[in-house]
C-alpha cells in the first residue's frame, strides 16, 4: 500500500502543475442557488432527530424533489424503520464506461438540539455574519443538500452519465444506523456498487487570516465507534445513614481513572503519511510534532503536543470519554443505581473486546457493570483509488486549484463504515470548507460559512460530472 500511495501522491503533486481553469462558479446566483437554498431551510426545519422523529417526512419531501426533477417513481425509494428512514435515488446512466454504479451517502438526520441551549432557534435556518446558522447546517443537511442539487441540477441540463449513480441516504446516521445497515443489506440490490463517495466527511479547513488551505482531507479510514453503559447498583438506603458503599461515589472513581487513562499511541500507513504530509505543511511546534511522529510514532514528546489537540487526538489511538449520566432516585435517598455512558473512538486493529477489557482493567471494580449499548462495525482502510482521486482534484481545483488531497482516518464514525463492512470501498469526500474555530457540528450553534455551502454545490456538480463523465 505504501507504494501505491507515493506514487498516488506523486501524481497529485504532478498534476499540480497544469492547473484547470475555474469552471463553476459558487455563490447564490449559480445555476440552482436559489432552489438549493430552499430546499437547504426546508430540510433544517424538519427535526430529523430520534426524538422528534421528523426524518420520514423529510425524506418525503426531498422524494418530491427529485420526482419533480424528473426522476421516475420506479428510481425513487423510501424506506422506513421505526422513526427513521433512508432514501434511494437512482440516476440511470447510458452505461458507455462500463463501470459499476457509484453511490452518493449523506444522512438526513441530525443530533438533537434543545431549542433552550441555544442563542438562535436550531431547527430555522437563519443568516448572519456571513453564516449559516442551524442544527445540522454542517451535519450533514449540507451533504444532502449538495448532493440532491446536483441531481437535480444535472437532470435538468440533460447530463447523462457513462454509469449509474445512486443516492443513497440514511436517517439514524447519529443513532442506531439501523437505516444505514438497510441500505447495504436489506437493499443491496438498489445500492450495490463500484465504491460510495460520503458527503458526511472530507473537506478543508480555512486559515482564520484567509487563503488557502494547508490540503483537502478525503477519509478512507474511520476508527471504530462503541459505546458502553456503566452501572453499579446498591440496596441504597436513607440519606441520614450515609455509608462507604455508594453507587454514585463508586462510579465517579470509574469515571476519573478513565479520565486519567490514555491509551496506548497507535499508527498506521495511512495516519503516518498524513502526519508527514500535514506536518510539512503546518508551521511551528504542532508541525515539527506530527513530522516527528509520522519518523517515530513513540517519540514522546511529539505524542504529547498532538494528544494535546482535541482535533488530533484520535489519530494517535483509541480514545474513550465519558458522555452521559444518570443516578439516584430521590434527594434523600441513597443511590440505589448510578450509569454512565462512555463512547470510544477505537484504532483500526485494536478491536472491540480488547478495548473493553482494558477498560475494565482501568476500572478496577467488579461491581462495575459493563454493557455495550453500540453496535460496533469495525472496518479496514479504503483501498486510494486514482479514479476517485483524480476526480476528487478537479472539484477541489474549482475552488483552490492545485490543492492537494491528503487521505485521513476519521475519528468519528460515518455511514461509511457501513459501505466498507459491506465490501464497498467510501471515501468522505465532502466539499466542506470551514474555519478552524467554527466547528460546531453535534454541539451548540452549528454553522457553516455561507460561501461554503455555496461552494460545496459546485463541487458536488463537479465531481460527479468528472466521476461519471469526461469531465
Ligand atoms: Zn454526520
Amino acid at each position: 500500500m505504501k507504494s501505491k500511495l507515493m506514487s498516488l501522491l506523486a501524481a497529485l503533486s504532478l498534476s499540480t502543475l497544469a492547473v484547470p481553469a475555474i469552471a463553476e462558479d459558487a455563490h447564490p446566483n449559480m445555476p440552482f442557488g436559489a432552489k438549493a437554498l430552499d430546499i437547504y431551510r426546508t430540510v433544517i426545519e424538519f427535526k430529523s432527530t430520534a426524538e422528534h422523529g421528523e426524518t420520514p417526512a423529510m425524506a418525503r419531501y426531498l422524494a418530491d424533489q427529485f420526482r419533480d426533477g424528473g426522476f421516475a417513481d420506479d428510481d425513487i425509494f423510501l424506506f422506513e424503520i421505526g422513526n427513521a428512514a433512508g432514501l434511494i435515488v437512482r440516476y440511470h446512466g447510458d452505461g458507455t464506461s462500463g463501470k459499476a454504479p457509484v453511490s452518493i451517502s449523506a444522512h438526513m438526520d441530525v443530533v438533537e438540539a434543545n431549542p433552550a441551549d441555544w442563542v438562535r432557534d436550531p431547527f430555522k435556518l437563519t443568516e448572519e455574519d456571513g453564516y449559516f446558522f442551524a442544527r445540522g447546517a454542517a451535519d450533514d443537511k449540507l451533504g444532502v443538500v449538495a448532493t440532491t442539487v446536483a441531481f437535480l441540477r444535472l437532470k435538468a441540463e440533460g447530463w447523462v452519465p457513462n454509469r449509474d449513480l445512486i443516492i443513497a441516504f440514511s436517517g439514524d446516521e447519529e443513532t442506531g444506523m439501523l437505516t444505514t445497515r438497510a441500505l447495504v443489506q436489506d437493499h443491496l440490490a438498489l445500492t450495490n456498487s463500484e465504491f460510495v463517495l460520503n458527503a458526511d466527511s472530507g473537506g478543508a479547513t480555512l486559515p482564520d487570516g484567509g487563503g488557502r488551505p494547508v490540503s483537502f482531507a478525503m477519509q478512507a479510514a474511520e476508527k471504530t465507534y462503541a459505546t458502553w453503559q456503566l452501572t453499579i447498583t446498591n440496596p441504597g438506603g436513607h440519606s441520614s445513614r450515609p455509608r462507604n458503599d455508594n453507587a454514585i461515589y463508586e462510579l465517579a472513581d470509574a469515571l476519573i481513572k478513565i479520565r486519567e487513562f490514555k491509551f496506548p499511541v497507535r499508527a498506521n500507513e495511512l495516519t503516518r503519511r498524513y502526519f508527514k504530509f500535514t506536518g510539512e505543511r503546518t508551521p511551528g511546534p504542532k508541525g515539527e510534532a506530527m513530522q516527528a511522529f509520522a519518523a517515530d510514532p513513540t517519540d514522546a514528546d511529539a505524542v504529547q503536543v498532538l494528544r494535546a489537540d482535541p482535533g488530533i487526538v484520535g489519530t494517535t489511538g483509541t480514545t474513550c470519554v465519558a458522555t452521559m449520566l444518570a443516578g439516584g432516585h430521590a434527594e434523600n435517598a441513597l443511590p440505589q443505581s448510578a450509569t454512565a455512558t462512555v463512547n470510544c473512538r477505537i484504532f483500526p486493529g485494536e478491536g472491540v473486546a480488547a478495548t473493553e477489557a482494558t477498560l475494565r482493567d482501568v476500572v478496577g471494580n467488579d461491581a462495575v457493570e459493563f454493557n455495550m449499548i453500540s453496535n460496533p462495525t469495525e472496518t479496514d482502510p479504503s483501498p486510494l483509488r486514482e479514479d476517485v482521486l483524480a476526480a476528487l482534484q478537479k472539484a477541489v481545483d474549482n475552488k483552490f486549484p492545485g490543492l492537494e488531497i491528503v487521505p485521513y482516518m476519521s475519528s468519528g464514525g460515518t455511514d461509511g463504515m457501513h459501505f466498507r463492512a459491506a465490501g464497498i470501498p467510501s471515501y468522505g469526500v465532502n466539499g466542506g470548507y470551514s474555519k478552524a474555530g467554527d466547528t460546531f457540528a453535534h454541539g451548540l450553534n452549528e454553522r457553516i460559512l455561507q460561501q461554503s455551502f455555496y461552494d460545496n454545490l459546485a463541487h458536488w456538480y463537479v465531481l460527479l460530472k468528472a466521476i461519471a463523465g469526461d469531465s
